[in-house]
């Protein structure tokens, strides 16, 4: 183990001319390529600048992307003839190959127990992918899944995956729906369901993934209390009953208060709590082999803020003031609402956990 306990890898590629024409912007030469409306190449860049001048980047230990194994890795989840056809399109498979590098280098680094944990900084997002379509949001590949199966021929047979973007995680849900070896668990706003995907309280798997799946989909509104509640509530009960040998994050930080794609009400103190009880939820089961995958957040500014606490969360810090906070007003440490209890309980009764609130 390295004096660092938590480490990161960046995959923001600079490179290449924008190739997609404005009507009548001047384009710079060179930026980020693979820019569409939601996607931005600002979605990692901003954080990326925040962090390089914040204190937190002392705390952590920045690793360089590590592109062995990388075609074996993705031929596990994806057909080759999927790899082949977004090969065609390079402005948008090369990033997304990237992408999968740094969250494969970010895995086997927890896994030789180079650091404790760590995150993986990438966009594109991967967790609505499927084995064979990019499912939306701009995802090309399933990176929890393309990690879940690399840690699992590294030896972790166990994985859990627990998804707190805004949107449904419907890519891991579906591609390990009777698969009992991984338990995904996703957090989401009701409303905001990706398109044709079932992010309900009944989907709990099937077959012999029966009971190895959740989803928790809160209406909007349901801020860190209820967050809180479904981590400690079912998240932790889940994942004490399955034992994972690794937990993996999917992370969005589209769930903020600005963020303009839900109203999920929560801020970066409440991404300080959600990394805590899942770092707890790793001691318990895996010496704490916990890894966080970038997915989506589109109030980039903020997304900064929230990263932040995440990392200073899994380097043992203390949470840093937010600089926002004076705006979000009073409700934000309240209490869950009925709905949200309902809900909690729910799951708690789908999922027959010994738990009573
Ligand atoms: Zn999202």
């Amino acid at each position: 183990m390295s004096d660092y306990a938590t480490g990161v890898v960046v995959a923001t590629e600079v490179r290449g001319p924008r190739t997609k024409t404005g009507s009548g912007f001047l384009q710079p030469s060179v930026i980020a390529e693979f820019d569409d409306l939601w996607d931005r190449p600002e979605r990692v860049a901003v954080p990326v600048a925040h962090l390089r001048q914040a204190d937190v980047w002392s705390r952590v230990r920045e690793l360089p992307i590590d592109r062995a194994g990388l075609a074996e890795a993705v031929g596990r989840i994806h057909p080759q003839a999927y790899v082949d056809e977004l090969a065609r399109d390079p402005i948008r498979s090369d990033p997304a190959l990237d992408a999968c590098a740094a969250v494969l280098t970010m895995g086997r680094a927890v896994a030789r127990g180079d650091v404790r944990n760590g995150y993986a900084l990438v966009r594109p997002a991967g967790h609505h992918a499927a084995t064979s379509s990019a499912g939306g949001g701009g995802c090309v590949f399933a990176h929890s899944a393309v990690l879940a199966r690399e840690l699992q021929s590294l030896g972790f047979a166990r994985v859990a995956i627990v998804d707190w973007d805004a949107h449904h995680g419907n890519g891991a849900q579906g591609i390990f729906w009777e698969d009992e070896s991984v338990l995904t668990i996703s957090l989401h706003q009701d409303r905001e369901a990706w398109v044709s995907s079932d992010g309900s309280v009944d989907a709990v798997g099937a077959g012999r993934g029966s009971l190895r799946n959740a989803n928790l989909p809160f209406a909007p509104g349901a801020g860190g209390a209820a967050y809180a509640l479904a981590m400690k509530s079912v998240v932790a009960p889940l994942c004490a009953r399955f034992v994972p040998d690794v937990v993996i994050v999917s992370c969005g930080f589209d769930g903020s208060n600005v963020d303009p794609a839900a109203r999920l009400q929560l801020c970066a103190a409440d991404y300080f709590e959600m990394t805590r009880i899942v770092m707890a939820i790793a001691d318990a089961a895996c010496d704490g082999r916990l890894v966080i995958l970038h997915e989506g957040g589109y109030a980039v500014s903020y997304v900064a803020i929230c990263l932040e606490s995440v990392l200073l969360a899994l380097s043992g810090g203390e949470p840093a003031p937010d600089r926002y906070a004076d705006r979000w007003g009073e409700g934000f440490a309240g209490s869950p609402r009925a709905s949200d209890l309902d809900l909690v309980r729910a799951s708690i009764e789908r999922h027959k956990l010994d738990v009573h609130l």
